[in-house]
């Protein structure tokens, strides 16, 4: 066994699509390439949006796929008591603040920003506040570092930097106490001794702001490799417009899974587009440095009847 630990973490607010399968393939050809764990987590934070189905749907699928895992599936929702430590941690340090602004009053403030030409970001109205009576509603806000910039080398796409005074006070707790994506997931991957987070790029500007709370909270940062998007045919960002975009859509035409397999972890991977590889030989050729840039075309006319 190696000490690397990845982890699939999607949102059960849908089926698994092709995208989110070709995240979960390359986590679980690098986890099996260099003997390291491969981690489910599901992501069910926004209780709303998230339903029994959708996971019910994205682990069938996973288990089509043949993309088993190591540790899982943990769920978030089983976390709450624990990033609620952790708000209060920032907080009892001075790394976090509570906010009373009202929604009104930041959407006023938004709007004056957009019509001065601005980036709307918080202005700190509450960042030396200190403590408000008891019954006013609140939010709490990661006091985000300001200075220099945040940047780190990401596996796929190079070295990637944001000056940090382009970074807001995240909302890490909202006023119904419960605590955000970009909070949670970070909490996650530090006690999950997550490694190398492998995502969709479509995450990639949540990335310095997880660092800043991977750092103000003294966990080591993970290595961070960011995946281009797939495309429809168009060009555009792929829907379902473009055709099926369920992984199990594919399973029902008749598709094999190798199919579907060797089919996505050849987009956007130069490895010529005839050869057929078995499982052994994509865990061997995987190399996660291979992937392109840029995103990739998904055209279903090249997917194979095996
Ligand atoms: N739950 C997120 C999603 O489905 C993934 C978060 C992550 O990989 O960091 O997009």
């Amino acid at each position: 066994m190696s000490d690397l630990r990845v982890r699939f973490a999607p949102s059960p607010t849908g089926y698994l699509h092709v995208g989110g399968a070709r995240t979960a393939l390359f986590n679980w050809l690098l986890a099996r390439k260099q003997g390291g764990t491969f981690i489910l987590r599901i992501e069910d934070t926004d209780v709303e949006r998230s339903t029994q189905a959708s996971i019910d749907a994205i682990l069938q699928a996973m288990e089509w796929l043949g993309l088993d895992w190591d540790e899982g599936p943990f769920y978030q929702t089983d976390n709450f008591g624990l990033y609620r430590e952790y708000v209060q941690k920032l907080l009892a340090a001075g790394k976090a603040y509570k906010c009373y602004c009202t929604a009104e009053e930041l959407t006023a403030k938004r709007d004056q920003a957009m019509k001065e030409g601005r980036k709307p970001k918080y202005d700190g109205t509450c960042r030396e506040l200190g403590e408000q009576p008891a019954d006013k509603p609140f939010v709490v806000r990661f006091r985000a570092p300001q200075e220099g910039e945040v940047a780190f080398d990401d596996l796929i796409k190079g070295r990637i930097a944001f000056p940090a005074e382009e970074l807001d006070d995240l909302i890490i707790q909202r006023s119904d106490g419960t605590p955000t994506y970009n909070f949670c997931v970070v909490i996650d991957d530090a006690i999950m001794k997550v490694t190398t987070v492998i995502r969709g790029d479509d995450h990639v500007n949540n990335t310095p702001r997880q660092i800043q709370l991977y750092e103000a909270l003294g966990f080591p940062v993970p290595r961070f490799a960011h995946v281009p998007m797939i495309l429809g045919s168009d060009k555009a960002r792929l829907s379902k417009r473009h055709g099926a975009t369920s992984v199990m859509a594919y399973r029902d035409m008749g598709f094999l899974p190798e199919a579907l397999v060797n089919y996505l972890v050849r987009l956007g991977w130069s490895h010529g587009d005839d050869e057929i590889f078995t499982r052994k030989e994509m865990i061997q050729k995987f190399d996660i440095t291979n992937i392109g840039r840029s995103a990739s075309v998904f055209n279903t006319e090249k997917l194979l009847w095996l």
